[in-house]
């Protein structure tokens, strides 16, 4: 059985008194950096001049250079993109890592494919909020916190584990639960669902159904609308009571739809080929694939973007999503 943690579990005393630097104060950084405020941690947050540096001390945080930063940090939380930490990590963090501090990640990268090796006189953890920032934030205020999952990488001090899980209910996680995990297990299951399921597989899947149902004739507006539109709504009710739930909303003509068609296209060839991808994930393909691209500069990632956003459903749903004033507010 997995293990999971709640607010009895957690040693605040861990904390007491220590500085926690947040690297990075975009989507995860600024909800973490103000719910740790807010649970009376002593925070400071580390960045280079910019956008978000400015933003930062609007939200009255102290800010300072990545290096200063965590010279004065006794807990380092890295939230820069995945594929920037690599190169601040030996440029600014590595030669001012406090000994006996606690390295910290929200996402197992690149710990997991060695592309930061931390020394071993530091513990090294993960926090993984299981939620988009800007949720991690609104669900805190609301008085209540997102689930995370923790992991320990390296334990030095004897309190690693002790030290993730205060991080946690600092971020508000112990109120829903933290879910015990390895660097590995998180870094995999991640990519893998947002590659075969929630963003590749699922904008395939979109694609593809307006595009039949272009290719046949039909208006792009009424397909945007059966492909595209009507997701979000089967998916809220997913994410309320799973899959139950929504085939109870739905009428029993689409359920009994959803029985005798889904297997059609979610084929043998389709699961043997998620299988392939999860093998590409395991053994590294796809992390050299995506360093690969970083160092040249994103090729093929900027060409798709492109070509993407040229694809008919984006067109016709600029345009639909203007009728609909309630999508328009941000
Ligand atoms: P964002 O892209 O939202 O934020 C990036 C931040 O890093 C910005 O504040 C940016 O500042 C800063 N930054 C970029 N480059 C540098 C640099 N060279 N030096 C200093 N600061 C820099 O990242 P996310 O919050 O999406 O992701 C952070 C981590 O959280 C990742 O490991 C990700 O996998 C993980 N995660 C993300 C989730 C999410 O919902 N987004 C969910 C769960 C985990 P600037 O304005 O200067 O560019
Ligand atoms: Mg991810
Ligand atoms: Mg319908």
């Amino acid at each position: 059985m997995v293990k999971m943690f709640y607010e009895a579990d957690v040693n605040k005393e861990v904390l007491n008194g220590k500085t926690i630097a947040i690297i990075g104060y975009g989507s995860q950084g600024h909800a973490q950096a103000q719910n740790l405020r807010d649970s009376g941690c002593k925070v400071i947050v580390g960045l280079r001049p910019g956008k978000s540096w400015e933003q930062a001390e609007k939200d009255g945080f102290v800010v300072c250079s990545v290096a200063e930063a965590t010279r004065q940090a006794d807990f380092v939380q890295i939230l820069m993109p995945d594929e920037r930490q690599a190169q601040v990590y030996r440029d600014e963090i590595a030669p001012n890592l406090k000994p006996g501090s606690t390295l910290s990640f929200s996402h197992g990268f690149n710990i997991h494919f060695g592309q930061i090796v931390p020394p071993a006189d530091v513990d090294v953890v993960m926090i993984a909020p299981k939620s988009p920032g800007h949720l991690v934030r609104r669900v805190y205020v609301e008085g209540f916190g997102v689930p995370s999952l923790i992991a320990v990488h390296q334990d030095h001090s004897g309190q690693a584990h002790a030290k993730a899980l205060a991080y946690a209910s600092g971020i508000g996680s112990t109120h829903a639960g933290v879910i015990e995990t390895t660097f590995r297990e998180e870094t995999e299951t991640d990519l893998f669902g947002e590659q075969a399921v929630l963003c590749g597989g699922v904008s395939e899947l979109v694609k593809a159904g307006f595009d039949t149902l272009v290719e046949a004739g039909y208006k792009p507006e009424i397909a945007y609308f059966e492909c595209l539109h009507e997701l979000k709504l089967i998916v809220d009710l997913m994410y309320e009571g799973g899959l139950a739930r929504m085939r109870y909303s739905i009428s029993d003509t689409a359920e009994y739809g959803d029985y005798s068609t889904g297997r059609r296209i979610v084929t043998d060839e389709t699961r043997a080929e998620m299988k392939k991808v999860l093998r590409e994930i395991q053994d590294g393909t796809f992390a050299r694939n995506w360093i690969l691209e970083n160092q040249a500069n994103r090729p093929s990632f900027n060409a798709r973007r492109r070509l993407e956003s040229e694809h008919g459903i984006e067109q016709v749903g600029e345009k639909l999503r203007k009728m609909m004033s309630w999508l328009n507010k941000e």
